[in-house]
């Protein structure tokens, strides 16, 4: 499942392949509506303006509107020669043999069209970046009691984190999986904020290029540290990876090096 880094990479390969209007439009998959295409297509054949993105979406803005494209579970965009491709659900043609397609197995992606410059209302309820947090935000925003893992999982609170990078974040700032924001001593705390983006940033460097991967995907393979290791050694101190739920989420953590608080 996409989160901040795996959109950003989608938007900085747009910005880098769409620089003209597209010439042809194809809509590939029935399951798609009928609404707004044809305002959709009319952007897509005009000059794009802008890529944006907050927290986990995607807005390219054109001279005809904007489109919001949610990725959701599986969704990806992706340049080929073609656009007769597996899962392809729209594709666009920038040039000769040059498509840009919206693959997405599992269908649950969608596009929408956004008069003018207007954002999508997804918007308005995002917290801040993972850049803007601090811990006096943190201390206001999600109190003592509350489960850490569900807050940092709340888009509202703040945009672009999900399992994923929850579960590593907590073994690299050696965070219980079941911490409450109170639990942790303001070292950690400060820590913990202070670590958000440079994450990101770090596994955009590392993942950036011409398609996003999945861990779920038949043959991908697994850029993170503990997620998805269930039995592999901690990298920091050899002890098998467990699991548990926490926030209903699968929850890959270090026993030894997360081991305050855990209630199994
Ligand atoms: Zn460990």
């Amino acid at each position: 499942m996409p989160e901040l880094a795996e959109v950003e990479i989608v938007r900085r390969n747009l910005e880098k392949w769409w620089t003209s209007s597209a010439l042809e439009v194809r809509w590939l998959d029935s399951r798609f509506g009928k609404k707004d295409q044809d305002r959709i297509d009319l952007a897509l054949k005009s000059k794009p303006l802008r890529f944006l993105r907050r927290g986990k979406h995607l807005v390219i803005q054109t001279q005809k509107g904007g489109i919001y494209f949610h990725l959701r579970m599986t969704g990806k965009i992706v340049k080929r020669e073609t656009w007769d491709i597996k899962f392809a659900r729209l594709a666009f043609k920038l040039s000769k043999n040059n498509w840009l397609l919206f693959i997405d197995t599992r269908r649950l992606g969608s596009v929408d069209f956004l008069e003018g410059e207007s954002l999508p209302r997804q918007f308005e309820d995002l917290g801040p970046e993972p850049e803007a947090v601090s811990v006096a935000y943190f201390n206001e925003r999600i109190g003592k009691k509350k489960g850490l893992k569900s807050a940092l999982l709340d888009q509202k609170i703040v945009a672009g984190l999900g399992n994923i990078a929850i579960t590593e974040l907590f073994w690299i700032y050696k965070i219980s999986p079941q911490a409450k924001w109170g639990d942790l001593d303001e070292a950690q705390k400060e820590e913990l904020c202070a670590g958000l983006a440079p994450y990101f940033d770090a596994l955009i460097e590392k993942e950036e290029g011409d398609e996003i991967a999945y861990t779920n995907e038949p043959g991908a393979s697994n850029p993170f540290l503990i997620y998805k290791r269930l039995g592999e050694p901690c990298p920091q101190c050899s002890v098998a990876i467990e699991r548990m739920k926490v926030a209903s989420r699968s929850t890959y953590f270090c026993p030894s090096c997360q081991a305050s608080d855990l209630k199994k």
